[in-house]
């Protein structure tokens, strides 16, 4: 165990000595976690190898799960890149800085160790401005995974972090709650045409509009009994896990609350401890030991914001047995839909 720092920021007013020493534990090869828009990151220096050996243990992350290398400047991309296809810098010039990672071949600058033993590697420019200052302050390239211990929920608050890593890395920069609480769409331009490795904020038909052509989706992604491996290793874990057994219910609004109270009641009586996820306009119909709104139905933002804060309460409550409704999978709700799916091992029941 190691003494974590804890410093409180704000993007307003950064305080330059603490972003210095942050810098600085990460130029040695030290961990700093940080807040980003999306979720809080748990960094160190991309281009050491003992520092992304070093991520890995903190978060007990299998090695062959690459991670996301943060730059601060555009022309950061020339040294950890081999080859810049048109799309990436069309894409780098729309969301820039921003939630979208994309997948480059990489250079020899890059260690193996970051990339998880791939020849490309995945870079992403982030947009909160604590992130920008940390990443300058560390030297330009800062490898970072979401801030959690492998398979629990990412992290969308500094005490999330502290819950998951104190004891076990040098600092939090604690920026407050982030905006965004689902992880950045990935994006793959090493193959003939643009493929999502992962649902985030930035749309199919956000990436569309700007590359004016079709873009893919990863077919793992779409049909959980796919034969092919999703291409981002980290997609084939059973991620953003919470400890109850988690169900989705899906179908017409009010079949799904009745069944939700109907199996709810079944398992209160087994003796399970049940909570349920739910919208502002269905809360008042459930009994159980905790239930949470997610947010307004329509406002999917919202709900991705909130998803793995709900998951985290109901494990630190001692939850057994959760039901969530189904959102709406337009915009982020698609990939609302796509984490709730992978927490839930793919456990839907039709109504
Ligand atoms: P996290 O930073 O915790 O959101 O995890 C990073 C995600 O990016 C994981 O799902 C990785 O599998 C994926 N990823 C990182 N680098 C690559 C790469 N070179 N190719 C494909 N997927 C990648
Ligand atoms: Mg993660």
């Amino acid at each position: 165990m190691m003494e974590t720092k804890y410093a409180i920021l704000t993007e307003k007013h950064i305080d330059r000595k603490i972003i210095k020493e942050a810098g600085k534990i990460l130029q040695k090869g030290g961990l700093v976690a940080f807040p980003t828009e999306t979720v809080y990151g748990l960094g160190g220096d991309a281009l050491q190898r003992e520092s992304s050996r070093k991520i890995y243990a903190a978060k007990g992350r299998p090695s062959d799960n690459p991670l996301i290398v943060h730059i601060c400047r555009w022309k950061a991309v020339k040294k950890i890149a081999g080859k810049i296809p048109q799309e990436a810098e069309k894409l780098a010039e729309n969301f820039w800085p921003g939630p979208l990672t994309m997948i480059l071949e990489k250079s020899e600058a890059v260690p193996l160790e970051t990339t998880g033993g791939l020849q490309t590697v995945a870079v992403r420019m982030p947009e909160n401005k604590i992130a920008l200052a940390l990443i300058a302050a560390a030297g330009g390239y800062v490898a970072a995974p979401s801030a959690n211990l492998s398979g629990k929920p990412s992290p969308t608050l500094a005490e999330h972090v502290r819950e998951d890593l104190d004891g076990k890395i040098d600092m939090i920069l604690d920026g407050g709650a982030v905006g965004i609480g689902l992880e950045s769409t990935i994006v793959d331009l090493t193959e003939n045409s643009p493929v999502i490795l992962r649902p985030g904020y930035i749309t199919k038909e956000m990436l569309e509009t700007v590359l004016g052509m079709e873009v893919a989706v990863d077919a793992a992604l779409v049909d959980s009994n796919a034969k092919q491996a999703p291409k981002a290793p980290g997609m084939k874990y059973r991620h953003y896990a919470p400890r109850g057994e988690l169900t989705i219910v899906t179908g017409e609004a009010a079949h799904v609350t009745d069944a939700i109270c109907r199996l709810s009641r079944k398992k209160r009586l087994e003796g399970e401890k049940v909570g349920v996820i739910c919208t502002d306009e269905t809360k008042m119909f459930y009994e159980a030991d905790c239930v949470v709104s997610a947010g307004e139905k329509t406002d999917t933002e919202e709900i991705a914001r909130h998803l793995y804060a709900i998951l985290r309460q109901f494990d630190s409550v001692g939850i057994t047995c959760i039901y969530s409704e189904a959102f709406s999978g337009r915009g982020i709700g698609q990939a609302v839909m796509n984490r709730l799916l992978k927490a839930a091992g793919h456990h839907v029941v039709e109504v």
